[in-house]
């Protein structure tokens, strides 16, 4: 990114009440940047925002990204989006219509500023995968009439938009297909499985294991993921991506249930539930791309991240 004539760069984050958004706001206001938060406040939260009350760097604004915003910037990082199964399958018109006409406002955006713009995309445009791990050139397994194709599909069509955008108006884009990601700031109830099981362990409640706990996930600490948030943006105008951001260290549920349970301790037991529509059964990031084009890869492992999230959770849920 350009410094401005000014010296500071202005930085949109589309999604910076949410859990990913309010921790790139904090990254790039530690670095001297300038942030712009645009957020409706649909799954996001403005506590997540409340130590940066006073800070003159800071603006916060409440808009849907489904409507045109007109304002000046450097760079844009467009997270605005629900992420979790549970709050994109609530209204999933409205899911679609912010991936797809979010990305279209924000992309018209960028080509009137000319600002490079980072689109957060997901690994779930790979759908239920059928390479393993899954690399940038897999094209994907995606139901487009089910429960999850809301956001499946709005996510591959916002990927295409951005592509146009670039192919024919040479805007500078940053494709990053975020695999899952954990830690402070979750939503205690968005029913995603770090967090259920976290919060169900402290509670003392029924671990809620979906299906018979095999399928698998690769989970990446939140500061990874920020990481490379930022060293893409700065990556200059060559790259584009897609490119995968993840921590490839794979476990079951089951394994993930077992490890969150041996670390609160307490009288969960673990329970089998049905295994929701269309749920993936594997899935693994390949990161080669990632670490050859912005020499990143993640650090944080599993047992740390988790001993950072469940001392969030305790403080959060006052156990
Ligand atoms: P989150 O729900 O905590 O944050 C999303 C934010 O977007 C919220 O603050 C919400 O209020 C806001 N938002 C939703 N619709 C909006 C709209 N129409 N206009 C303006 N703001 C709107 O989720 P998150 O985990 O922080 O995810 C952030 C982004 O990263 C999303 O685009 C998500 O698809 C992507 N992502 C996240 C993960 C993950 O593991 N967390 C994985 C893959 C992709
Ligand atoms: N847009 C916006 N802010 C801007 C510029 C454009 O929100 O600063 C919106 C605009 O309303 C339009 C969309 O972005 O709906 C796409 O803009 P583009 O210029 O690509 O398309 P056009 O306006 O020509 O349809
Ligand atoms: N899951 C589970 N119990 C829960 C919540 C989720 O077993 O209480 C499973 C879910 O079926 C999926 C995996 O954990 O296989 C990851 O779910 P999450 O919603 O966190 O992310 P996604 O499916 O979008 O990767």
């Amino acid at each position: 990114m350009q410094k401005t004539k000014f010296g500071r760069r202005r930085v949109l984050v589309t999604g910076g009440a949410g859990f990913l958004g309010s921790h790139l706001v904090d990254r790039l206001l530690a670095r001297g940047d300038e942030v712009l938060c645009v957020d409706n406040l649909f799954t996001g939260d403005k506590s997540n925002l409340d130590h940066l009350a006073g800070n003159p760097l800071f603006e916060f604004m409440r808009h849907d990204v489904c409507f045109p915003l007109f304002v000046e910037v450097d760079a844009i990082f467009n997270l605005a989006c629900p992420a979790s199964p549970i709050h994109y399958q609530h209204d999933p018109v409205q899911t679609t219509k912010t991936s797809v006409h979010g990305a279209i406002n924000m992309l018209g955006l960028a080509k009137r500023l000319k600002v490079p713009i980072f689109q957060a995309s997901t690994s779930e445009v790979y759908g239920d995968p059928t390479m393993h791990p899954q690399q940038e050139s897999y094209w994907g397994n995606v139901n487009p009439i089910g429960i999850r194709s809301c956001y499946d599909e709005g996510k591959r069509c916002a990927e295409t938009l951005f592509f146009d955008y670039h192919r024919q108006h040479q805007l500078d884009i940053k494709i990053a297909r975020i695999f899952n990601t954990y830690g402070p700031r979750m939503h205690a109830a968005d029913g995603r499985v770090v967090s259920n099981f976290i919060v169900q362990a402290l509670h003392g409640e029924d671990i809620t294991i979906y299906g018979d706990g095999s399928q698998t996930r690769s989970f990446c600490y939140v500061d990874d993921l920020i990481s490379a948030f930022v060293a893409f943006m700065d990556a200059g105008p060559n790259v584009h991506g897609p490119i995968n951001i993840g921590n490839p260290a794979e476990f079951t549920i089951l394994e993930l249930a077992e490890k969150i349970l041996s670390k609160v301790g307490g009288a969960s037991k673990l329970v089998r539930q049905p295994l929701p529509q269309d749920d993936p059964l594997q899935r693994q990031p390949d990161i080669s791309r990632a670490k050859a084009q912005l020499g990143w890869e993640p650090t944080v492992e599993l047992d740390e991240g988790l001993d950072r999230t469940i001392a969030y959770f305790r403080r959060k849920l006052e156990i």
